[in-house]
């Protein structure tokens, strides 16, 4: 069994590995942003609620996050593995997935952190654009992710635009959320030995940092 947790700021890359780890070890890629961003998309009245905080970079209540996830990992796939992304957000959500795991008799895994500057990961989010249709996603800044038509999904021919939440002014509020809630996640992890860094650098691309992964999965 294989389970992974990634911690990252907005744009560090944690979507793109996430999808390679989980087409190379076959494992799902549960990512929380996506989870909400399904709920948005079948325009409930949870999903309205749910954009008008994504809109601004703030986090979603625990409780809501815990009960989408809950769903997810009852899930038979989840049986093997799988690559958490964007979950834990915070302590209290760290402490309530230990529970979790717990109950469900599983184990924590590795959790890979990705150390990258502010700078670039605002250069990063305003180059982001992402398929509404499919949610794979692009970014205009890094060698390997550009589409190959401009503007078009490679993969389903959908006309790519900006997420709602990938503008200057929402970026600089999620990085600060990441910083003052997300961050201690570093420390929590690290005491219990299964914290590993990725330094993310604008000379790396993504096959250097996805060998340093499988690297961290296979030691
Ligand atoms: P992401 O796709 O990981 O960049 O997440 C996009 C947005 O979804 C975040 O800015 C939060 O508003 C919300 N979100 C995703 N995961 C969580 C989480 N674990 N806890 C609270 N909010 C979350």
């Amino acid at each position: 069994m294989m389970n992974i947790i990634l911690i990252a700021p907005p744009a560090a890359g944690k979507g793109t590995q996430a999808k390679l780890i989980s087409e190379k070890y076959n494992i799902p890629h549960i990512s929380t942003g996506d989870l909400l961003r399904d709920e948005i998309k079948k325009e409930t009245t949870l999903g309205l609620k749910l954009k008008e905080i994504m809109d601004k970079g703030d986090l979603i209540d625990d409780a809501t996050i815990l009960n989408l996830l809950k769903k997810r990992l009852s899930s038979s796939d989840c049986s093997n593995g799988y690559i958490l992304d964007g979950y834990p957000r915070n302590i209290s959500q760290a402490i309530e997935y230990e529970k979790l795991i717990n109950k469900l008799n599983r184990d924590i895994g590795k959790v890979i952190y990705f150390d990258i500057d502010k700078t670039l990961a605002l250069k990063r989010t305003i180059s982001r654009i992402v398929c509404p249709d499919c949610g794979t996603s692009y970014n205009l800044l890094v060698d390997d992710l550009r589409p190959k038509k401009d503007g078009v999904c490679d993969k389903c021919g959908c006309y790519l635009k900006a997420r709602d939440d990938d503008n200057e002014k929402v970026f600089l509020n999620r990085f600060e959320t990441f910083i003052t809630k997300t961050n201690s996640l570093k420390d929590f992890y690290q005491r219990k030995g299964i914290l590993y860094i990725i330094n993310i650098d604008k000379n790396k691309s993504v096959n250097d940092i996805f060998n340093e992964i499988i690297e961290v999965l296979e030691s």
